[in-house]
């Protein structure tokens, strides 16, 4: 067997003793996270992945641990670091991606924003029961016509004597059909605002989005207004324009770019043991040359990684990192896990493609993390913009 500090289930790859970084609650956070996915979600994780099915039972534990908004501060919200919220998202999708992404949608997308830009009675209402798990909450900003370009979206809000009328359509929209609160972003009269739209609602309509390749093992859904009737304190009264979802997707990406590290590792991790083990030409698979490269190239794509994503948290906490530093981690968290899991998947030859090993489930799950919360290419077009001074989107 190759050295425990790369391939160790107890602590993670760590080859450059990054946990020496850490603080102690983050390490103990880090542990506890890392326990309940092995305990809790890994053993029944390939089934929910092959039955289409999120795992609604682990949300009131994950409450009680806190991961729920973790990073916020009052309101039920465990008010950790910003550090230590990449390594809960880190841990979750070594388990699976649709855990990682339940959790980033209600901390970064639902309780971010309440947070950030609702008002104190909005706060009171749904925070301590968004932290609970007690309530679901989902993000709409996807319309069926326009992802990466979402200022262009169709979504309006007419004000009228009671309050607002809301009119259109959301797609892609992860925890929708289970989500007791809408976070919906719709243009009006003063440019986009965000809106807290209840599950029940008249005209307000959730269908479910069925048959996919990739996050099986969590909830997608669209999301249809027909002359939706919202009391006038449904705003986010302090939301203002686009800058104000795309805040959000600033902190959702951040965590992404820590989960997708914890992919890769799950692949490293699994290819290393598989490789230890299944015995080709005489010897393990690990024993090869052709193979050691391969987890030689892994393991510094994944360290390269963890340093990233440690150096952007820290930046995050004294307050100097923006959108551009999280779109680099974001961008080449997801290029390093898409790597890692195909190269993963090939050192098992045949049995990398069935449920009984993690990684084909972990290679189609991060084609979606890769896609979402801006695609590579629309990362690529930030950097690029912060390099140059030149916007090149349209
Ligand atoms: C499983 C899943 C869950 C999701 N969850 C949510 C959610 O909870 N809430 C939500 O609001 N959305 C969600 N999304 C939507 C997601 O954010 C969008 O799919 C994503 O932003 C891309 O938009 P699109 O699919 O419309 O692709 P498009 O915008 O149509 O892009 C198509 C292609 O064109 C490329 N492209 C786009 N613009 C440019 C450009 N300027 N130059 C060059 N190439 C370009 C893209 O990179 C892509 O390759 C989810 C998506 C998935 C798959």
């Amino acid at each position: 067997m190759a050295t425990p500090p790369t391939g160790s289930r107890a602590r993670g790859v760590d080859f450059l003793s990054i946990d020496s970084m850490l603080t102690e609650e983050e390490q103990m956070i880090r542990d506890s996270v890392r326990a309940f996915v092995n305990d809790k979600v890994l053993p029944i994780m390939a089934e929910c992945f092959e039955e289409g099915r999120f795992p609604t039972e682990l949300i009131p534990e994950m409450g009680e641990m806190g991961l729920l908004g973790s990073y916020l501060e009052g309101y039920g919200c465990a008010g950790t670091s910003h550090t230590a919220y990449g390594l809960v998202c880190q841990e979750l999708e070594r388990g699976d991606s649709g855990i990682r992404s339940f959790v980033s949608v209600q901390t970064s997308l639902v309780m971010f924003p309440i947070h950030a830009y609702g008002s104190e009675e909005q706060k009171q209402k749904w925070l301590p029961k968004l932290a609970s798990g007690e309530a679901i909450g989902c993000f709409g900003l996807t319309e069926p016509d326009y992802g990466s370009d979402p200022g262009a979206m169709i979504t309006r809000a007419e004000r009228t004597d009671s309050g607002w009328l809301l009119n259109g359509a959301k797609m892609w929209i992860t925890n929708g059909s289970m989500s007791d609160v809408a976070v919906v972003w719709a243009q009006t009269e003063d440019g986009i605002r965000g809106f807290l739209v209840e599950t029940g609602t008249p005209g307000y309509e959730i269908r479910t989005q069925k048959h996919k390749f990739s996050l099986r093992a969590s909830v997608t859904s669209e999301l249809y207004f027909d002359k939706v009737a919202l009391p006038e304190d449904a705003i986010l009264p302090k939301s203002a324009g686009l800058k104000s979802p795309l805040s959000c997707l600033s902190s959702a990406r951040f965590g992404i770019s820590w989960g997708a590290i914890g992919l890769a590792s799950a692949c490293y991790e699994e290819a290393l043991r598989y490789g230890s083990e299944r015995i080709v030409f005489g010897k393990p698979v690990v024993a090869h040359q052709l193979q050691q490269a391969k987890l030689a190239d892994m393991l510094t794509a994944i360290t390269k990684g963890q340093l990233l994503n440690l150096r952007v948290s820290r930046m995050r906490e004294d307050g100097s990192a923006d959108f551009a530093h999280i779109s680099m981690a974001k961008r080449d968290g997801c290029r390093t896990a898409r790597d890692c899991a195909r190269v993963a998947r090939e050192m098992l030859g045949a049995n990398g493609i069935v449920f009984e090993y993690p990684i084909a489930r972990h290679m189609a799950n991060i084609e979606s993390v890769y896609t979402y919360e801006g695609t590579d290419d629309v990362h690529t077009l930030i950097l690029g913009q912060r390099i140059t001074g030149h916007a090149a989107y349209s």
